[in-house]
């Protein structure tokens, strides 16, 4: 959205990356009367989303911005985000005073020369990956990390409030996504950690059920345990809807930013060696929470 403006309901909002998260995503936006210009790669998907009420499905990434005074982009990672700006060229038709908003899981370092270059545009890139998943894209419960300017935050505050129940400034650009993966190298290594004590607990005949409840009013609980465990691990289901692979990336993002800083993280490091084993032993779909089914299968065999 231009400089000073806020976005108000009945606006033009370009939206690229129609996927798990960005269809409810694009359906809050919608359903809270913004009118939305979306573009996913996939034609079937454009093809599922043609009849969504508010939402104008476009054939290219040059339509999408027409007219839109903000543009998200919500893509699998980095190199989709440089192949829509830069090879595609959507940097080169976006007006100047225009802001553009990357809530996918993206490399800060890659954020920041993005940037650099929209800037030069008089483009304003804001990264603002979220934490939540498809059921908190759902139901508007995210929580937003917004790197960048903080004017041009409280330009889009609105908007994104639409989106988040918690919309928070953590730094300048690049903080965002930096953020974001430090928080998912914890996640999963929560969820492996949970995973493995509760397998052990349950190989000594202990319940799954009564391990939960008295790990949730315990010091040794996570969202794992609280969450991802009850919802998609016991029922068997494995449908959290984030992929085990777009969860490894961000585990290595977060290693390598550790890296980088001089400070390695060893845990870490561990944790992305178990999970890229399993990104190699499960199918390409993967749910990340079938990290679990594979540890299992891990276990047994090394019992055998
Ligand atoms: P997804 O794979 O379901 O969706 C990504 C979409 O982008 C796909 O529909 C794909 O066709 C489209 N796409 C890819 N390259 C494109 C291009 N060049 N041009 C246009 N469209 C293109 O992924 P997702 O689960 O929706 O995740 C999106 C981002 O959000 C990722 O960075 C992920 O790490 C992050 N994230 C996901 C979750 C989750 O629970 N799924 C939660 C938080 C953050």
């Amino acid at each position: 959205m231009r400089e000073s403006s806020q976005p108000a309901a009945g606006a033009v909002i370009g939206f690229v990356g129609l996927g798990r998260m960005g269809e409810p995503m694009v359906r809050r936006l919608t359903g809270a009367g913004y009118q939305v210009r979306g573009y996913d790669a996939e034609p079937s998907i454009r093809a599922r989303l043609s009849d969504v009420d508010g939402l104008t499905i476009v054939d290219g990434l040059a339509e999408v911005v027409r007219g839109a005074e903000a543009t998200i982009l919500m893509l699998p990672n980095s190199s989709a985000v440089r192949a829509v700006l830069l090879d595609d060229g959507l940097l080169d038709t976006l007006p100047s005073g225009v802001v553009l908003i990357d809530m996918g899981s993206s490399e800060p370092l890659v954020t920041r020369e993005l940037s650099e270059l929209a800037g030069k545009r008089d483009v304003s890139l804001l990264d603002a990956p979220v934490s939540g998943g498809v059921l908190g894209a759902r139901h508007g419960t995210l929580t937003v990390m917004v790197g960048g300017p903080e004017d041009r935050l409280d330009a889009c505050r609105t908007l994104l409030g639409v989106l988040g129940k918690q919309v928070l400034h953590v730094g300048p650009v690049g903080a965002g996504h930096a953020l974001k993966a430090l928080n998912n190298l914890l996640s999963a290594t929560h969820l492996l950690v949970s995973s493995e004590a509760l397998l052990a607990g349950r190989a000594f005949g202990l319940d799954p059920d009564v391990m939960l409840d008295a790990i949730n009013g315990s010091s040794g609980r996570s969202g794992s345990t609280e969450n991802k465990w009850p919802r998609f691990v016991l029922p068997g289901n494995y449908a959290s809807g984030f992929g085990l692979r777009l969860m490894l990336k961000d585990m290595r993002i977060a290693t390598e930013l550790a890296r980088a800083s001089g400070l390695p993280s060893l845990l870490g490091e561990a944790s992305v060696e178990l999970w890229a084993r399993a990104a190699e032993e499960l199918p390409e779909d993967a749910d990340h929470t079938e990290v679990v089914r594979w540890l299992e299968q891990h276990t047994d065999r090394r019992v055998r």
